[in-house]
């Protein structure tokens, strides 16, 4: 299946920055056919900007949240609406970091993803153990909770796409070994059958501490359908080299 590279800029970005880092980009990487899906997550704010300045065939727009609500009195929220009224396609709900600065629960990602399916954007669902949860031997059952809860009805290999970030990775320079990553993509592979029909389809994506110098061997391990980068993905270099390690 046709790899996605995503990249979460978090809470980091200018438009002076926007413009130089996909400009480089696009000079660094083929217009061509072929290679993966490349998508920028930038903060709200700059999200039409991004979205002009992106080759559209190849290259797609997210947003790194969204309300469950469409509209109404809910002050500081962005409806899923909204964020496809901007151009863009994707949405990243229930990240590691909303989960624990904001404390968002399972079944409030489920609603947002089910929100962002109801304005026709992807959701792309993360999921994932903390450090203490793969000490105690308990990844499978803290991740296979979050898919029995987090996916909404309806989802579909073509409005959701999986992440699975081990939370003790994100930002730490440490990521998980090849094998982890097989087995635990393996194991939500075949959880998802529970959920999502046709879930063979379904892209589960890693992330954690992704950079071009371990991007070919991540990238290769089965069920491993794109990568969701942060740190790496502010840099037009090391962005470019993980999407030419995917192929
Ligand atoms: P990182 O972040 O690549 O900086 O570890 C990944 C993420 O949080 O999506």
């Amino acid at each position: 299946m046709k790899k996605l590279i995503a990249g979460n800029w978090k809470l980091n970005g200018s438009f002076e920055m926007a413009g130089t880092l996909i400009s480089e980009l696009k000079s660094a990487v083929s217009a061509g056919e072929g290679g993966p899906d490349i998508l920028f997550c930038p903060p709200f704010p700059y999200l039409p900007y991004v979205r002009n300045l992106v080759d559209g065939a190849r290259m797609a727009v997210g947003a790194q949240d969204c309300s469950a609500e469409q509209g109404g009195a809910f002050t500081g929220e962005v409806a899923p609406s909204m964020i496809a009224d901007c151009g863009a396609a994707y949405v990243i709900v229930g990240h590691s970091e909303r989960r624990q600065y904001h404390a968002e629960t399972d079944e409030r990602i489920a609603a947002k993803a089910a929100a962002a399916h109801q304005a026709g954007l992807i959701a792309i669902i993360c999921v994932g153990e903390t450090e203490a949860e793969r000490d105690a031997g308990r990844e499978e059952a803290v991740v296979g909770d979050q898919l029995s809860r987090a996916i909404p009805d309806g989802a579909t290999p073509e409005n959701t796409v999986l992440a699975y970030e081990p939370v003790w990775a994100i930002g730490t320079g440490k990521t998980a070994s090849a094998e982890d990553v097989r087995k635990m993509h393996a194991f939500i592979r075949a959880k998802l059958q529970e959920r999502v029909a046709d879930s063979a389809s379904l892209r589960i994506l890693y992330g954690g501490s992704v950079k071009s110098a371990n991007a070919a061997e991540l990238m290769a391990v089965e069920n491993v359908d794109g990568a969701l980068v942060g740190g790496a993905s502010l840099k037009s270099g090391e962005f470019a080299g993980i999407i030419s390690a995917a192929g």
